[in-house]
Order: structure tokens, then sequence, then C-alpha cells
């Protein structure tokens, strides 16, 4: 039995839906279906969850919502007249505008587009309707409560008949409602697919597979056939925004395989993505490549410290980390050398407030002989489980960096020998992206 889940380009529009039942109904194992709001139609379309935030604004600034929530009415009414199903979604509506006229919050709001998708969904499809809310649990500090939910979708799940289920979102224990972080639907067919022990999770987007680069950034790159657990782990966490970086650890705990798919392109056998451990001991067919993807993200900033005798200093480290800790800045890489140290922050959410401070007391607290702050850089990481039994691809990375002309920043390799990050200006991470792609794919 599999747990298959849809992604919002899949469930955009009433010819795309109609595309998503075609699949359903031909799969007798097609059990539990996990669906994300209505997407973008076309490119500079805007995702009805986007158009939820909106709502939440609109109230702020107006007082009530009702404008910005017509626009949503209006998808949804396109929606059910399209696949000509009889539904009146009247009343959900009227609750969701009391809701936030009422002064509901922003995961409140933007979980109503996985709600109304998955009732039309259950509708289209003639099958049960069961509220993430009801089997979702977050702590009461917004944590996910792994344990309980897997226990809760057991109970309600297990040996039921077709089931949909919205994504993205599930409940605190006072019932509030909270979201995942954005694309957060993939982690909820991730959970479900743990909870009922499912064979497969199949995970149907707009692709034919995970690339081994952005198809945004390169053309036509090549599918990827399979990849480990780490390996998307890696890849997706540095910005290969097709699957949810978290959606692998439910997955992980009972070694279920993911498969994406193509909505749009049924018979393409997209992209496996399988326990790391019965990959490397040879239990799937593995495919003689040096690297396996090459992803990345802009708008990293980097505080570089240099101190002569930094190695012999007791706990230098632990205080340098200490100082970002008490601002609650989140480290994401931490290169260093004999007399250097380089702390990798993503930019995005700091204020220069707090990088003043941090610097401040990075030179009260610690005396070091220099101490720099670069902003704009771009990561970009070049993962596989086929570096370390092949010689060279380091070098093959740099030269082709250095053939393109991008002046490389910062390097870090991880001690795992399956990943290489490089740090380039923001303006380089395009052309360095292909030129690293162009290098393994000559
Ligand atoms: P969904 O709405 O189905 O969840 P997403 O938009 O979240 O789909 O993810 C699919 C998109 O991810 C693709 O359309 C593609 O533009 C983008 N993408 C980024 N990196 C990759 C990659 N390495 N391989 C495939 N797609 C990628
Ligand atoms: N609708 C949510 C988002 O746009 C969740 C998802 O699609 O996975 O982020
Ligand atoms: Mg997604």
């Amino acid at each position: 039995m599999k747990v298959l889940k849809f992604g919002g380009t899949s469930m955009a529009n009433a010819a795309s839906i109609s595309k998503v039942a075609e699949i359903i109904n031909s799969d007798d194992r097609a059990r539990f279906i996990v669906v994300s709001a209505p997407g973008k139609r076309e490119p500079g379309d805007i995702k009805v969850t986007d158009l939820l935030y909106e709502c939440i604004e609109a109230r702020d600034r107006e007082g009530v919502c009702d404008a910005a929530l017509e626009k949503i009415i209006r998808r949804f009414d396109e929606i059910i007249k399209g696949l000509d199903i009889k539904l009146d979604l009247t009343p959900e509506f009227n609750v969701i505008r009391d809701q936030i006229n009422g002064g509901a919050g922003r995961d409140y709001a933007s979980s109503r587009g996985e709600f109304l998708s998955g009732i039309v969904a259950a509708k289209l499809l003639n099958a049960r309707f069961v509220d993430a809310g009801d089997i979702i649990r977050f702590d009461m500090e917004g944590n996910f409560d792994s344990e309980t939910t897997n226990r809760l979708v057991g109970q309600r799940l297990v040996g039921s008949d077709r089931v949909v289920i919205p994504g993205f979102y599930g409940k605190m224990p006072n019932g509030k409602v909270k979201t995942f972080s954005r694309g957060g639907s993939d982690v909820t067919g991730a959970i479900i697919a743990r909870g009922v022990g499912a064979e497969i999770y199949e995970n149907w987007t707009d692709v034919d597979g995970f690339m081994t680069v952005d198809p945004r950034i390169q053309e036509d790159p090549q599918i990827i056939e399979m990849l480990t657990y780490k390996e998307l782990r890696e890849l997706s966490y540095m910005g290969a925004n097709v699957l949810h970086p978290e959606s692998i650890f439910p997955v992980r705990k009972a070694d279920i395989a993911i498969n994406i798919r193509n909505t749009f392109n049924p018979s393409a056998p997209g992209t496996m993505i399988v326990p790391t451990k019965k990959y490397m001991s040879g239990q799937y067919t593995r495919t003689d490549r040096t690297i396996t993807g090459i992803a990345g993200k802009t708008d990293f900033a980097a505080i570089y410290v240099e101190k002569s005798l930094m190695n012999s200093e007791l706990g230098f480290a632990r205080r340098l980390l200490k100082i970002l800790e008490r601002h609650n800045i989140l480290l994401e890489h931490l290169p260093s050398g004999i007399d250097t140290m380089t702390v990798v922050i993503d930019a995005a959410n700091l204020c220069p407030e707090d990088i003043n401070a941090v610097l401040r007391e990075i030179n009260e607290e610690l005396s070091p002989n220099n101490v720099e702050y670069v902003e704009g850089i771009a990561l970009i990481a070049v993962v596989g489980h086929g570096m370390n039994r092949k010689k060279g691809t380091a070098s093959r990375v740099f030269g082709a960096l250095g053939d393109a002309d991008v002046n490389i920043r910062m390097i870090d390799q991880g001690s795992s020998e399956l990943n290489i990050i490089i740090g380039v200006e923001n303006g380089d991470y395009k052309k360095a992206i292909r030129a690293i792609y162009a290098e393994f794919n000559k």
C-alpha cells in the first residue's frame, strides 16, 4: 500500500487535478493521498497559500479580509466547476472569513489552502477526508511531536480504505493550527508513510525527477535515477527545493523509499530515494558516478576571525559559538584553518544591530588579530557518495571555477566526504553552478 503526495502544481486547476485522479484511480495500491493547496497555474500566478497570507495582511490593514478572500473563493469555484463535482464550500469559507476577521493568525490562514484542497480531492475521489489537525501534532512550543503523531496516524488511518489528508499543517495540544515551513506538505506525506507503514512514498510534482542541478539554472539537466537519504538531505537542505529538507526524517525511521514522480508525465520512472545503508551495501544497482548533484543558495554572510595560536587556546571555538548563541543566530558552516575560523550564517533574517553586537563581543571577549564581516555569499554544495572513491574531485571543482573566472571565498569539505561546500559571491552563483555541472557532464 502506498502514500501519494501531490504538490501545488498538480493541484493547481481542474485539468491538473483530473490527471491526479487518473493516477490514483489507475493504482489499486494508492490508499493514502496527501494534497497541497492549489499552486501556480502558470509562471507569475499566485499560489493559494500566498493569497491566504494576503488575507491576513488585508485584515491587519483594513480590518477585514473579505476582498482578499474573494480571490480564493473564485479559484475554488473554478476548480469545482471544471471538475464537475457537486460541492459547496460556502460554509467552510464563512468559517474561514469569520476566523480571520476575528483575529486568527498566519498559520491558521495559510493552512486553509490544503484543508480546502483536501475536501475537493476527497469529493472527487469518493474517498474519506481526514483533517490533518486530528492526526498531526505539534507541542506547545510549536515543535513537531513525531511520536504522538505516529500513534494518532496509526489509530486513525491503518486499515482504512482510500483517505485524503491535507498536507502542511497540524495542531498544538490547545487546538491551535500550526504549519510546517513552506513546502511542508512533503513532510506530511512522509509522516503518513511512516505512520501507516507504506511500501513506498510517492511524491508527485511537476518535473520528471530529482535533477543533478536546479533546472531553472541549468537547461535540461540529467535526472538522477537513484539517490540516498543522505544525499537527498544535503541537496535539499542546500536548496534543491523539489523536496522539503525535513521530509527525510519520518521515512528514514521506517526505511521507506521515496519515489519522485511527474503528474504531467506519469510514465517516467522518476527518482528513487533509498536508505543509505542499503545502497552502500550494494542492495541496489549503483551507477558509477563521481558526483550525484549540485545545489546552492544565495545570501549568506561570513564572520572571519583570525588570531595567532588560536589552535592552542582552549575553548576558543566554544566561546565564539556562545556569542552567536546569545543572539539566537544559527550556524550554517564552520570552516577553519590553524589560526582562522569562519562562521557562515544565513543573512536573510539578520538585523544589522545583532551583527554589530556580535562583532563587538567577538573583539571584546576573544581579542582576535582581525575580524571581518562579509555579506552576499552564495554557498554551493557538490554532493555524492562517489566522491570518496574518485581521486581529484575537489581539484576538478576548483579548476572548473578558476577557468570560469569565479572567485572562491570559502571551502568546506565534510568529514564524510559526501560533500564539498564552496562559497562564492552572490553575483557568481549561477555561473559557478553551470561551470561545475559542465565539468562533470563532458
Ligand atoms: P510541488 O508544488 O509539487 O511541491 P515544488 O515547486 O515544491 O513542487 O518543487 C518542484 C520544483 O523544484 C521544480 O519545478 C523545479 O523548478 C524545482 N527544483 C529545484 N531544484 C531541483 C532539482 N535539483 N531537481 C528537480 N527540480 C528542482
Ligand atoms: N502550500 C504550502 C506552500 O506553498 C505547502 C506545500 O505546498 O507543500 O508552501
Ligand atoms: Mg514542494
